[in-house]
């Protein structure tokens, strides 16, 4: 394969995605390569046994905001805009009000500090107060947000993110994944089981090698996670080693999802929530029949996310257990395993979402920064607040895709 094209976007996720529909409402027709051997990176819709399961993204976070909530209307998408169950425990469940109220006013409290006396270290475990009694709540929810633990995790950057975020957060019945994937325009063209093995500038473009053969382009956008850019996966000339240096700095924590059908007639009701033992800086975040389905959707962050390591089966083993030990029993009979992730293993990802380490939370401009009018940044990691989600994917991808374009309209007019 030998294509010469202008604009050639790395990684059809998210950020691609949104690169490419930019190109194209700007009359480019830009290629898209991507390794895998579907559209949509980390959002990923599956359907199991007739449920719409999204692997990956599923929330529209800071919906009322986010560009996927509009391409979602404009597509005829159905929205869900019901409040999430989240911050609830069904029925108090192995968490009493009180020690509800107690947690909450913990997780309060850390985040005052984060917000208004930061660490001097930028570390969020440095505000947390030694030996507090709900040390271990606030270091699952901060699995769940951040994928790793607060000595991880840079004030600066989770502060960042807390500010620019809102409490709107909606769904889309046929998944969020779907929607990724089903938003490229038709000027785009698409390659999967495409992979990128090496990049080389060249005076007029880059030259990049993938296992299906040779494309030179005047523009590249490479939207690719920070594990894959820091990592050895592609090959790239030694000038643009501090942007893999930035990518270091900004590694995918752990996040992953396990699914249980529910069957039979079992105490779970619609869109209800709990939290497995909110003693357990580990525990798994269970969504319960969400939008009213028959399923349970175990989210699990950092630490608790690495039981995937050892398989599925130990994941539906996990989350069958916390269940049990809030519900009973006789519940276990209800639960069969449906899907879980382990977006920690794929080469191609390497995780769940970019996190800042402490003292570093410039490094997200850094990489987002031009390479000689040639190689360009985009991806969840480049977003100064929005990192982590799929809309700030989206928004990486449109800015590089302007920052491209202006970039090859210049080099034109100035011939
Ligand atoms: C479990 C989980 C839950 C999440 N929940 C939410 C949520 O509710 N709401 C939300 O907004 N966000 C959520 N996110 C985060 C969101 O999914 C991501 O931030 C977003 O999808 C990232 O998009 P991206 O385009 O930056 O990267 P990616 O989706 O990783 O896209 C990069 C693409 O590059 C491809 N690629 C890699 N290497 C190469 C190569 N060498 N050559 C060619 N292609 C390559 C990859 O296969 C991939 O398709 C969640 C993520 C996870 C893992």
């Amino acid at each position: 394969m030998t294509r010469d094209v202008d604009f050639l976007i790395v990684g059809a996720g998210a950020a691609g995605v949104g690169a490419a529909r930019r190109l194209c409402a700007l009359g480019a027709s830009p290629l898209l390569l991507e390794a895998s051997e579907r559209i949509g990176g980390r959002a990923e819709t599956r359907h199991v046994n007739g449920h719409v399961l999204d692997l990956g993204c599923g929330w529209l976070h800071s919906a009322a905001r986010n560009a996927w909530t509009t391409i979602a209307e404009t597509a005829g998408f159905a929205i869900d805009r019901r409040m999430s169950a989240w911050g609830r425990q069904f029925r108090n469940l192995g968490f009493p009000q009180a020690d509800h109220a107690a947690a909450a006013d913990a997780m309060e409290r850390w985040y005052e500090r984060l917000a208004d006396v930061p660490p001097p270290s930028d570390r969020a475990s440095d505000a947390m107060e030694p030996n507090g009694a709900w040390n271990a709540f606030i270091e699952a929810l901060a699995g769940y947000i951040s994928g790793v633990r607060p000595d991880r995790i840079s004030v600066e950057d989770y502060v960042a993110y807390d500010e620019a975020s809102t409490d709107d957060n909606w769904r889309l019945p046929a998944g969020y994944g779907t929607l990724v994937a089903e938003s490229l325009p038709a000027r785009a063209t698409l390659r999967t089981n495409t992979a990128v093995r090496r990049l080389e500038t060249e005076r007029d473009g880059v030259v990049v090698v993938t296992n299906a053969g040779t494309v030179r382009a005047r523009a590249v956008i490479l939207t690719v996670s920070t594990d894959v850019l820091a990592g050895d996966a592609i090959a790239m000339p030694a000038a643009l080693d501090p942007w893999r240096a930035a990518a270091a700095l900004l590694p995918l924590g752990r996040n992953e999802k396990v699914f249980l059908e529910i069957v039979g007639g079992a105490p779970f009701e619609d869109e209800t929530h709990v939290t497995g033992d909110p003693r357990n800086p580990s525990t798994g975040s269970y969504y319960i029949r969400p939008l009213g389905a028959p399923v349970i959707e175990c989210f699990l962050g950092a630490d608790g996310a690495r039981v995937l390591d050892e398989g599925a089966d130990a994941g539906f083993a996990f989350a069958r257990d916390e269940l049990v030990r809030l519900f009973g029993s006789e519940v276990g009979r209800h639960l069969r395993p449906l899907a879980a992730t382990h977006w920690s293993g794929l080469p191609t990802i390497g995780g769940g979402y970019s996190c800042a380490l402490p003292g570093h939370a410039s490094a997200r401009a850094t990489l987002a920064q031009p390479f000689e009018g040639r190689v360009f940044f985009a991806g969840e990691a480049t977003s100064h607040s929005d990192f982590s989600t799929a809309h700030g994917a989206h928004d990486t991808g449109v800015r590089a895709a302007d920052e491209a374009f202006a970039s090859l309209t210049h080099d034109r007019s100035s011939r």
